[in-house]
């Protein structure tokens, strides 16, 4: 999708916009500015008791004596301090250190919000701070090079030459018109998003665009602003501003999506350029229409579901004829929570219609989260490997488990060959030296990425991640299993790497999860046999002839350490 179109200006109208942007910073505007920067205090020492300071944050100018403020005496140039004069957390630096305040400059991305008329202004730039020895309270400077007008069904943007001599940089030339609405600043590699600071944000509500529900959106996605941003609380970047007010203008239907709780949608509009049009209609008032669903259905969509993403895979069964309406869709959801989004992958990768699938997910022992993921990732492995998938032997396995590792292990094959052959070795010794049954439980050695990466994957937890690097042997992952289900995944355990066996220990040990939700911690759950299986480890993991490991009984000088 295409980023918002400028729409067209008369000669007059956009002259009079332009003379309306302002040309300089407001009192309001530069206070907020001077927050967004590192707060600094200048001292010159004037004799062995007396210090002359200036601080960035108050503005002002003012002596300190050692008698009142032994404290501050204390502080060196370049340490953290507090201002003697009006509390600001800042920088101390000793002014004589300077010969010119060059390397103190810094700048920072900013917009400067305005309202005129029916307009809302934005121009963003630069917002610098420059120091010289008459001004140690600095000097803040905003120079645009991007200016926007917005208004219902209405968008303007201009831009300015940016030129730079050596390492000095400004602007050159005249404002010209551009085609579309595009963000002011370039994201960095290091940055999730190019964010600014805003100036006069308060100004959104007071403009013709005031419903738009930046502020809620903003929060939704970003979080980390308690209650609704208070623009005035204190000086914080914002991000995409630009572009949400540009697809805002012309789809004012956000307003309502994000006050219902759909700012997702929004998202995927404005962060990623994804407007769904096949599933949202953009042009619909109402929201039922706007869904593309009956009213009757949007009632049913909004009481059981409430959820975008159910909706999209709605649309994808029923393009497929997977599903009938809405009605069926939400009744099948019913009880499978996480697992539903699963068996609903699970049938469009079978093309089996998505009754049979909850029925078939249903119709496994353990339980629907995990037999669903093990579904999916076999389908996504058949399909890899070219399985006739119209064939419901294939499709709908009654051995899903076994057909599972099957695939898994032809995936590993084909996918890399030389890893699988270098893990063969160290498996085989691992198992000698961990694989160890009592009591109804067992260590197991993962059979190869692909088992870790599931496991991780099953019990939601980070796993998944160390894969690579049990293979390699920069880490050692182990699986607790119950003997009554010994494939599916229980309790991961990472061991540190030690080559004399009785350093050997647990580093992490983890559950569904990571054992939030308030359940007991497999630590403690299984501490008699996790410190059975220890103590068999330590021992240097005797086997008796068939290879069964002879479990150690504890000896009584231990069972008094203990
Ligand atoms: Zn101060």
């Amino acid at each position: 999708m295409n980023n918002p179109e400028c729409t067209p200006l008369s000669q007059a109208e956009e002259l009079a916009l332009m003379k309306a942007f302002p040309s300089w910073l407001s009192d309001q505007d530069e206070t907020i500015a001077r927050r967004i920067f590192e707060q600094l205090v200048f001292f010159l020492t004037i004799d062995r008791n007396t210090r002359r300071c200036i601080c960035t944050s108050c503005m002002e100018g003012f002596f300190v004596d050692k008698a009142i403020r032994p404290e501050f005496f204390k502080r060196k140039h370049g340490q953290a301090c507090e201002c003697p004069n009006c509390g600001q957390r800042a920088t101390l630096l000793s002014a004589g250190k300077y010969k010119n305040f060059n390397r103190l400059t810094s700048r920072q991305r900013a917009v400067q919000i305005k309202v005129c008329q029916d307009w809302l202004l934005v121009q963003a730039g630069w917002l610098s701070r420059s120091f010289d020895c008459d001004d140690l309270a600095g000097y803040v400077d905003f120079v645009p090079f991007r200016r926007y007008a917005f208004a219902p069904g209405q968008r303007v943007m201009w831009g300015r030459r940016t030129v730079s001599w050596l390492g000095e940089w400004g602007v050159d030339g005249p404002w010209t018109r551009m085609d579309r609405i595009k963000e002011p600043f370039q994201r960095q590699p290091y940055e999730k998003e190019a964010s600014y600071l805003p100036m006069g944000a308060a100004n959104i509500v007071k403009s013709s665009l005031r419903y738009c529900q930046y502020d809620q959106w903003f929060d939704a996605e970003y979080g980390g602003v308690p209650g609704s941003c208070d623009w005035e609380l204190e000086p914080f970047r914002v991000a995409y501003l630009i572009q949400y007010l540009g697809e805002y203008t012309r789809r004012p239907q956000m307003e309502i999506l994000v006050k219902l709780g759909y700012w997702k949608i929004v998202s995927d509009l404005v962060l990623r350029r994804k407007p769904h049009g096949d599933i949202l209609d953009w042009s619909a008032v109402k929201a039922p229409d706007f869904f593309r669903l009956s009213k009757h259905d949007f009632r049913l969509f909004r009481a059981r579901l409430c959820c975008f993403e159910d909706l999209k895979d709605f649309r994808l069964l029923q393009r497929r004829e997977l599903v009938k309406d809405i009605s069926e869709f939400s009744a099948l959801r019913s009880g499978l929570g996480d697992a539903f989004l699963l068996v609903c992958k699970g049938a469009r990768l079978a093309g089996v219609k998505l009754d049979r699938a909850v029925q078939y997910i249903r119709s496994f022992e353990e339980g629907t989260d995990v037999m669903a993921q093990i579904w999916v990732d076999y389908l996504e492995a058949a399909s890899k490997l070219k399985y006739d998938l119209s064939r419901d032997d294939v499709r709908l396995p009654a051995e899903l488990m076994d057909r599972h590792d099957k695939a898994a292990a032809a995936i590993g094959i084909i996918e890399d060959e030389k890893k699988v052959k270098r893990y063969l070795a160290r498996r085989v010794k691992l198992e000698k030296q961990f694989a160890f049954s009592a009591d109804g439980l067992s260590i197991v050695v993962p059979g190869g990425v692909q088992d870790i990466i599931l496991e991780g994957r099953i019990l939601k937890h980070c796993v998944g991640g160390y894969a690579d690097l049990h293979v390699y042997g920069k880490a050692t992952i182990l699986f607790l299993r119950k003997d009554s289900a010994p494939r599916v995944p229980y309790v991961t355990i990472e061991i540190n790497a030690e080559n004399n066996c009785k350093n050997l220990r647990i580093l992490q040990i983890r559950g569904y999860r990571n054992d939030r939700d308030g359940r007991v911690s497999p630590a403690k759950k299984h501490a008699a046999f996790l410190d059975k299986w220890m103590a068999w480890v330590h021992a240097g993991s005797p086997r008796d002839e068939e290879g069964r490991p002879t479990v150690i009984p504890q000896s009584n000088e231990e069972m008094r350490a203990s």
